[in-house]
C-alpha cells in the first residue's frame, strides 16, 4: 500500500487532499523508463529537443487558467502564480533561442593543438538522468528552472516537486502528456523526502533547491555515490543603505524585495544595514511604505501578500519574532501573525533595536519582516553584511553606481543588486554562484547552466601521415 500524505490549503488551514508518495520501486520503474527514452532524446539533436520545448511551453500557456488555479489552490496567492508562469514561458523562450549556441561547436573540427599533428574535437555527452528536487516557495518556477536547461542539454529528468505544494504537478503532467517526445523524458514524481532521497539514489547527476539542512543530506548521498550535485540553498540577504542613496527609491525596493511572495524567497532582503544620519528617515519611508502593504484577504485578489504557505513556516517566523522582542527589538509595523479564514498571515513587518544575537539577523526567516540595523561607516556595514552563514545575494544602495559597486564589491555573495533589490529573480543572464552554506556547483544561471548538464569529452586525433616522435623504435 503506498504511503499516503495529506495537504494543506494555506488560505484555509485545513488539510484537503492527500498525496500519494511513490516509493523506491516507483522511483526505479521511471528512471529505467526515462534511461530507455533517453537516448532517443538525444538522437533529436538540439533544434528537435528546441522544438519539443516549445511545444511543452505553448502546452503550458494553453493551460494557464488550471496552472494558476493549481499554483493558487498550492500557495494561496494569485499575483505570483500568474508571475510564476509568465516566468517560466519566458524561460523556456530565452532557453530554446539560446541553446543551439551554446550547445554547437563553432570552429575547425577538428581543432588545432597545441602539438603539431593533433587534432581535437570536444564533443560533449550529456549526463543521461538528472534528477530536479524542488521547493514550495515558487513550486512550478524552481521546478523547471534546472529541467529546462537539463532537457536541451540532451538528459532526461526526474523532476520531484515539493509534498507542500503539490497540486500544480497534475497540469504539469498533463501538458508534457501532449508533447510525445518528451514521453518518459520528462516525469513528474510525486512524494515526500523519502521519495526526493530515492530520486538522488537512482539518477547520474542531482539539482537540489530547498534548505540547508536537507542540502547537506543530499550533498553527502550524491557524494557517497560520486555524483554532482547542485545544491542551491537558503539565504539571509543584506540590504547595505549608504548615507547619500535615494531614501525613497530604496526603501521602495528593500520593501519589495524583502516582503513579495509574503517572504518566501530565497533571493529576499532578510537584513537592512541604513547608514547612521540617515537612519530613522530611511526607516520612517519604510514603515510608510510598508503600512500601505495588506494582505490578500479576503479575496485572493484583495492585497498584495498573500498567507504563509507552510504550517511549519508560520512557527518559525513567530519564534523568530518572539526572539527579536525578548531580545529588545522595536516593532515599527506588522509583528502580529493573524490568522483569517484559517490562513496564517503576516503584514509587512519592520524592526529595529535589532543585533546579531537574534534569530531574526542570522536564521533565515523566510517571511515578510525586514530588521534594520545603523552602520557607522563602509567598513562597519561590510562586516555586518559577511557576518553570516549564508552568502547567495545582497543589495547596495547609493547614490551613484560607481560608489555603490565599491561596497558591493566587498560583499560575500554571487548576486549584488545595485540600487535596486533581488534581482537574480527577475534576470537570469549572469553567471553566478551561491557562497558559503548557500550552496554549492556551478551556476544554474547564465550560459554556464546548461554546460552544468553535459560531460567533457575530448577526442584527440592524430592525422593518419603523422607519428609520435615518443614511439619506441
Ligand atoms: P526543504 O529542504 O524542506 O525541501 C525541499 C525539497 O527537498 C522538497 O521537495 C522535499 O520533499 C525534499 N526533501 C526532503 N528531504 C529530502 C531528502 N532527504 N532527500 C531528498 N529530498 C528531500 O526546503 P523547503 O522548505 O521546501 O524550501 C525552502 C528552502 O528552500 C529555503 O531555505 C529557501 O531559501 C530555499 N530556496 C533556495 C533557492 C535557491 O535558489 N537558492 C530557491 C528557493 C528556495
Amino acid at each position: 500500500m503506498a504511503r499516503q500524505i495529506g495537504v494543506r490549503d494555506p488560505r484555509t488551514g485545513r488539510t484537503d487532499e492527500t498525496l500519494r508518495c511513490a516509493d523506491a520501486a516507483e522511483v526505479a520503474a521511471a528512471a529505467d523508463r526515462a534511461r530507455a527514452a533517453q537516448p532517443g532524446w538525444l538522437a533529436l539533436g538540439t533544434a528537435g529537443r528546441v522544438a519539443a520545448l516549445r511545444a511543452l511551453r505553448d502546452a503550458i500557456a494553453e493551460r494557464d487558467t488550471a496552472m494558476t488555479a493549481a499554483l493558487v489552490r498550492d500557495t494561496g496567492r494569485l499575483q505570483v502564480s500568474r508571475l510564476e508562469i509568465d516566468s517560466v514561458l519566458a524561460s523556456l523562450d530565452r532557453w530554446c533561442e539560446r541553446a543551439p549556441g551554446l550547445l554547437g561547436t563553432a570552429g575547425p573540427d577538428p581543432a588545432p593543438t597545441s602539438m603539431p599533428g593533433i587534432g581535437l574535437r570536444q564533443a560533449p555527452l550529456p549526463y543521461p538522468l538528472v534528477g530536479a528536487i524542488s521547493p514550495w516557495n515558487f513550486p512550478l518556477l524552481l521546478a523547471m528552472i534546472d529541467v529546462v536547461p537539463a532537457l536541451l542539454a540532451g538528459s532526461a529528468v526526474l523532476l520531484k516537486p515539493s509534498e507542500i505544494t503539490p497540486r500544480f504537478a497534475a497540469v504539469l503532467r498533463a501538458c508534457v502528456a501532449e508533447v510525445p517526445a518528451l514521453d518518459g523524458v520528462l516525469t513528474v514524481v510525486d512524494g515526500d523526502g523519502a521519495t526526493g532521497a530515492a530520486v538522488v539514489d537512482t539518477v547520474d547527476l542531482i539539482c537540489f533547491t530547498g534548505s540547508v539542512r536537507t542540502g547537506r543530506a543530499v550533498g553527502a548521498a550524491a557524494a557517497a555515490r560520486f555524483i554532482p550535485a547542485f545544491l542551491e540553498l537558503g539565504g539571509k540577504d543584506p540590504a547595505i543603505v549608504c548615507a547619500d542613496a535615494d531614501l525613497d527609491r530604496a526603501a521602495q525596493a528593500v520593501l519589495y524585495g524583502g516582503t513579495v511572495n509574503t517572504g518566501h524567497s530565497c533571493m529576499s532582503i532578510e537584513r537592512v544595514y541604513a547608514a547612521e544620519p540617515v537612519f530613522e528617515e530611511f526607516v520612517d519611508l519604510l514603515v510608510a511604505r510598508a503600512r500601505k502593504v495588506g494582505p490578500a484577504y479576503p479575496e485572493v485578489t484583495d492585497g498584495e501578500l498573500g498567507p504563509i504557505i507552510s504550517a511549519a513556516q508560520v512557527e518559525i517566523i513567530r519564534d523568530h519574532l518572539a526572539d527579536a522582542v525578548a531580545r529588545g527589538a522595536s516593532v515599527r509595523c506588522g509583528g502580529e501573525i493573524r490568522v483569517l479564514g484559517g490562513g496564517a498571515y503576516l503584514e509587512p513587518t519592520v524592526l529595529t533595536g535589532v543585533d546579531h544575537s537574534m534569530k531574526v539577523m542570522r536564521e533565515e526567516t523566510f517571511g515578510p519582516v525586514l530588521p534594520v540595523m545603523a552602520f557607522a561607516d563602509a567598513d562597519e556595514a561590510v562586516r555586518l553584511a559577511n557576518d553570516s552563514e549564508y552568502g547567495l545575494s545582497a543589495a547596495v544602495f547609493a547614490a551613484t553606481t560607481e560608489a555603490a559597486l565599491a561596497v558591493g564589491e566587498r560583499l560575500e555573495a554571487g548576486g549584488i543588486s545595485v540600487n535596486d533589490a533581488s534581482l537574480t529573480g527577475f534576470v537570469q543572464d549572469g553567471e553566478k554562484n551561491a557562497f558559503k552554506s548557500s550552496g554549492l556547483g556551478g551556476s544554474r544561471m547564465g550560459p554556464a547552466s546548461i554546460r552544468r548538464f553535459q560531460r567533457q569529452r575530448s577526442f584527440l586525433i592524430r592525422s593518419p601521415e603523422d607519428r609520435a616522435p615518443w614511439w619506441f623504435g
